[in-house]
């Protein structure tokens, strides 16, 4: 059977809504004020972009929310998505020192959605562009996390940048690939609004080979930073794969972000082959478009399975069926449609997963979405950048202290480099191939424009450089302090 809508506009919205809900300004204040602002903080060692932890959190507690988010922006200029799909579990939250004495850690993550979301609803900015410029100017290829991290550190230390993006719309992952109930599109399209606000020209719709080449790039540029992110999803290479209903979990996931959601077709009955976060996602997401039944297909076993823990728990939450080591052979159609899957069970031995001869059943499914991996950029790249070293899996051999590769004049950083990590991964290899390029333009150590405050500094909204906790009958006027406009 044809694929079809299953559930009202309204019933969606619903189950699309956020799935970690805003603060409200009270609570993001207590919360703030549990904070024991630690010095050489661990949650500030998990941030791959080096937030000031401490620093934004002092600043919430104290009616600050504008200084949070400068603090923030300042340190990863993608503060607010990362403020909704970083895995603080097992980033700054999973590092903070209030879990060692057995209390919840604080809520990182949702106070810098606070501190973020509060300049972006009123419109407020918090950072500038420089107002002398270098004259230098560099190309960025992707206008991912990774291309709009790195070109908003050199938009601030003074250079020109264009971003080359291939897309309709610029924000990569961000923008096209995040579980909508994680995370609007329209959180990654105000950021890159925040980026052009530096300076930055992003060009949509350009593709290197067809559009430009890396030879005018070369001529036009003096450095260029090359983000293209992962390729295209990995086939299962089985009997049936062609059939309309076989689709990649990804471009399911783009459907749900750039189309209206009761137009997004689901089957009543979804198989989801793969058992990393991007599985969990569709999974997830076809569950609240109205899918009956939801089974995640995995060859290997519970404890292999990629997705984080959360993310686990989140879609057996959903209703998710988990089905461990059973491998698909085939997809089953019925004129011409999918009616199921055939699967066998495995074995392990060694590294290896073998199939288990007669051991073989149709699991019945009506919509498949593939979640097994995005494959590397090799291709692209040994065809537009072929001096480029690669590694062994595909990605882009560098340092990874600035992003510089084999080609002085290239750098890298994000999914193309690291092999396919998390967004904020991704913001501070720009940042860190941000400050190579500089150094490598001006022969003059890299150094971030706005360097963090540090606690005991004599930074404090108090100015007396010693933190006393917020009192409760402080709380409100706090936060009527924060809500006049600035
Ligand atoms: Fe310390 Fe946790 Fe506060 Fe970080 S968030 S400064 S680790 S109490």
């Amino acid at each position: 059977m044809p694929l079809e809508t299953l559930l009202p506009a309204a019933s969606l919205a619903a189950n699309m809504a956020d799935i970690k809900p805003p603060l409200r300004p009270q609570e993001a204040i207590v919360e703030a004020s549990r904070c024991l602002y630690c010095f050489d903080a661990p949650c500030i060692m998990a941030c791959p972009t080096g937030i000031d932890i401490p620093a934004f959190i002092r600043k919430i507690a104290f009616g600050n929310p504008v200084g949070a988010a400068k603090t923030i922006l300042t340190a990863n200029i993608l503060g607010a998505s990362c403020a909704r799909v970083c895995p603080t579990a097992v980033l700054c939250e999973g590092a903070c020192v209030l879990e060692d004495r057995d209390e919840q850690p604080i809520q990182i993550g949702r106070l810098q959605r606070h501190a973020t979301d509060y300049i972006e609803q009123r419109g407020l900015k918090v950072l500038s562009a420089p107002t002398t410029r270098t004259g230098r100017k560099i190309a960025v290829i992707g206008a991912g996390p990774a291309g709009l991290g790195c070109a908003a550190e050199l938009a601030r230390l003074g250079h020109h940048v264009t971003i080359f993006e291939k897309q309709a719309r610029p924000g990569g992952l961000n923008t096209y690939g995040i579980a909508y109930y994680k995370m609007k599109p329209e959180v990654s399209l105000a950021e890159v609004e925040l980026v052009k606000s530096l300076g930055v020209d992003i060009r949509c719709g350009v593709s290197i080979g067809r559009d430009l080449t890396v030879a005018q790039l070369e001529r036009d540029f003096a450095a260029i930073f090359v983000g293209v992110g992962l390729g295209t999803a990995t086939r299962l290479r089985i009997p049936g794969e062609e059939l309309p209903e076989v689709v990649d979990a990804l471009d399911y996931i783009s459907r749900i972000r750039t189309e209206p959601l009761d137009q997004i077709p689901v089957g009543h009955r979804v198989a989801v082959i793969g058992a990393g976060n991007t599985a969990i996602d569709a999974a997830t997401q076809a569950h609240r478009l109205g899918a009956e039944t939801v089974a995640v297909i995995y060859r290997r076993s519970e404890g292999d399975m990629s997705a984080y823990e959360f993310e686990y728990e989140l879609a057996k939450n959903d209703g998710a069926q988990f089905i461990f080591r059973a491998l698909p052979i085939e997809v089953i159609g019925t004129n011409g449609h999918v009616s199921g899957v055939k699967l066998v069970r495995t074995r392990q031995v060694g590294d290896r997963v073998e199939p288990l001869p007669g051991t073989e059943w149709v699991e019945p499914c009506d919509l498949i979405l593939k979640a097994v991996g995005q494959e590397k950029q090799a291709q692209f790249l040994r065809e537009f950048f072929p001096s480029l070293q690669l590694d062994r899996r595909g990605a882009i051999t560098h340092d990874a202290r600035t992003g510089q590769t084999s080609v002085p004049h290239l750098f890298t950083g994000g999914d193309c480099a690291n092999g396919g990590r998390e967004v904020v991964n991704a913001v501070g290899e720009g940042k860190k191939a941000a400050l190579g390029i500089h150094a490598f333009l001006t022969n003059e150590t890299a150094t971030p424009p706005v360097q963090p405050s540090r606690l005991g500094a004599k930074t404090g909204p108090t100015g007396s450089g010693i933190m006393k906790p917020i009192r409760a009958h402080e709380l409100e006027e706090s936060f009527t302090q924060a809500t006049k406009p600035f």
